[in-house]
């Protein structure tokens, strides 16, 4: 496995339902999808202190149509939360004939990352009460 890939795909391996933590190099990446919308093919890029976040959204039934925002905590090897960025989707209701993958995707300055927390909220972010 070559060393400078600073990629990770995490998507295939997460389930249906619940949360998922995974490992990446020196990164948790933990998922919390809402009942509406499932957060997959999450990818954490790191290149110093510059981290760059992106993954794609999954309505969980014909019947979700708005795509929501999704909430994303960077924390460092204590646990705390270094920085919250609010990553809105390329496209705010899910089309049902459109092949266009629902995709988000943020840039942030974060020193000594230990983990990355996502999660979707159906609302909008005006609407959001973090
Ligand atoms: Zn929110």
């Amino acid at each position: 496995m070559n060393k400078t890939m600073k990629t990770l795909l995490v998507g295939g391996l997460i389930g249906l339902t619940g949360c998922a933590t995974m490992k990446s190099e020196n990164v948790d990446i933990m998922i919390t999808p809402s009942s509406e919308v499932l957060i997959s093919n999450v990818s954490v890029h790191k290149h110093g202190e510059e981290v760059h976040v992106t993954g794609t959204l999954r309505p969980t039934s014909a019947t979700t149509s708005r795509t929501g925002h999704v909430d994303i905590e960077f924390l460092n090897a204590d646990g705390t939360v270094i920085k919250t960025v609010q990553a809105v989707p390329n496209v705010a209701l899910f089309m049902r004939n459109s092949r266009q993958p629902k995709s988000f995707s943020v840039k942030g300055e974060v020193d000594g990352l230990a983990e990355v927390r996502l999660v979707h909220h159906p609302d909008t972010m005006n609407e959001c009460e973090l």
